[in-house]
């Protein structure tokens, strides 16, 4: 790694022309490097210290760029927000002009950096979040379409749009199942893909892209077609609560039947399910988070009925302001309970006690614990930002509560690929 003073450095770089923002790269960073305006990703290098957390879980390698700069003249945030696509090396010559020899110039930074970040006092979700996908995954394609102009894209139809929160309320979320016809687009449960709205932006430039992540099995939305489903949720106000139109949200939840639709993607290598018999799935998710839930559960419901799979647990805790804004709430409620133990926290149903998915987590702690310890269980969590912390510092009280060494077990659920974060 260099030394924070060096007259050259490597400046590490997002490349705002693949980059989905999909704020991964910003949730994992340890040391607050990343962030973002409405335009970009970018890497603020005074505080970047080249661990590399932030490598592996970039679903389209946007964030592994690097320059070598004389540290003077470094990018910095305010330039890289204004970019549309990265400035190319500086030449050995402009180099040179800096004042920068060529034994001046670093060497490739150190990947063994990343053990430094990791085992870090302060309590963090994303120093407990797994970047590699269960040992059994199967194969997952990724980027196979890209988010460049110049790179291909595939056109999907629409083969369906239902809304599936009640109607009337102010919580609209979609049901849409896009059809890719003769396109090959291979995909798994917990991969997301980029929908590109069309039209420009308030600068004129095309929008960038938007995950979404698949709600339906591998073997598509009808088993044998070659379609996806995702859950969106409408986007009518911000984070903030104040009145905005998101767009591709927005496109997304009014197309009509038989509609074009731009995709880019698959995305995600690392957010998978287990496919060994016996293995045990906790699926944790607030809102539209039970995308990637429901297309797990119904995987493993196919794989039951063939009676070809002999799956271990499957629980679910999933959250909502009420049950009226629970996307699926009636089809979840129909499966069998042998299948799946699934429990319900509302945190806004009149006459009740606020209830969060982590209050849940917590009463059903000593069935949680075992699978805290047990190499066979995965945790998948997703849905709101928010949550992300709540939800793993619970996990880490339920496992101290069943007497487990949550210095022990916190790693191995992050060595292991057991336990996935997926928060927007
Ligand atoms: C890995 C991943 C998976 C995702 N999966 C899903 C999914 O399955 N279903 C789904 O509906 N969304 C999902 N999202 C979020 C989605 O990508 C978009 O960010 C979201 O739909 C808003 O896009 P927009 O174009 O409508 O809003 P924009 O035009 O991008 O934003 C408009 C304003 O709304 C704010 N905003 C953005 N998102 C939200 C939000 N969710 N709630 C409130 N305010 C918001 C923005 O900060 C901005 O101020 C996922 C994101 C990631 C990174
Ligand atoms: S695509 Fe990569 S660089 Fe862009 S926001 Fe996501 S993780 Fe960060
Ligand atoms: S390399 Fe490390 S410090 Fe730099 S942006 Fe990535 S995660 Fe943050």
């Amino acid at each position: 790694m260099e030394p924070i003073d060096a007259a050259v450095i490597l400046q590490h770089l997002i490349d705002p022309e693949i980059c989905i923002r999909c704020n991964t790269c910003e949730a994992t960073c340890p040391v607050g490097a990343i962030t973002h305006d409405a335009r970009n990703y970018v890497v603020d290098a005074a505080a970047c210290n080249l661990c590399m957390a932030c490598i592996p879980p970039c679903p389209t390698g946007s964030i592994d760029n690097w320059r070598t700069m004389p540290r003077a003249v470094a990018y910095s945030v305010a330039a890289q927000f204004g970019w549309d696509v990265l400035p190319a090396e500086l030449k050995p010559e402009e180099l040179a002009a800096a004042g920068v020899s060529a034994l001046d110039i670093p060497a490739e930074a150190a990947p063994a950096a990343v053990a430094e970040a990791e085992g870090e006092g302060v309590f963090s979700a994303a120093d407990c979040a797994a970047v590699i996908p269960p040992w059994s995954a199967a194969h997952p394609y990724a980027n196979l379409y890209g988010p460049r102009a110049s790179e291909k894209f595939v056109i999907a139809s629409v083969a369906g749009n239902v809304r599936v929160t009640e109607v009337g309320r102010e919580y609209d979320t979609h049901h849409i199942v896009l059809d890719f016809g003769a396109m090959p687009f291979p995909v798994l449960e917990g991969q997301s893909i980029g929908i590109v709205p069309p039209g420009l932006d308030a600068e004129g430039r095309p929008h960038h892209p938007r995950q979404y992540s698949i709600a339906s099995a591998r073997n598509g939305e009808r088993p044998g077609y070659n379609n996806v489903s995702l859950t969106v949720k409408r986007v009518l106000e911000d984070h903030q609560g104040r009145p905005v139109r998101g767009v591709a949200s927005n496109y997304l939840c009014d197309l009509e039947v038989g509609e074009k639709v731009r995709v880019i993607g698959p995305f995600g290598t690392s957010f998978l399910m287990p496919n060994h018999p016996k293995s045990s799935i906790v699926m944790i998710c607030t809102g539209t988070g039970s995308a990637p839930m429901r297309a797990m559960t119904e995987w493993r419901r196919r794989l039951r009925k063939s009676g070809k799979f002999e799956g271990g647990k499957l629980m679910l805790f999933f959250g909502a302001r009420t049950k009226e804004e629970l996307p699926y709430f009636g089809p979840l409620g129909n499966l069998p309970k042998d299948f799946i133990d699934i429990n319900f926290a509302f945190s806004r149903t009149p006459g009740q006690p606020r209830r969060y998915v982590q209050d849940l987590m917590r009463a059903r702690g000593p069935d949680l614990a075992p699978l805290v310890a047990d190499p066979n269980a995965y945790f998948y969590v997703c849905g709101l930002k928010a949550m992300e912390e709540g939800v793993v510092l619970a996990l880490r009280d339920v496992a101290r509560e069943g007497g487990l060494d949550w210095d022990i077990a916190g790693p191995a659920l992050r060595r292991e690929g057991r336990l996935h974060l997926e928060t927007y």
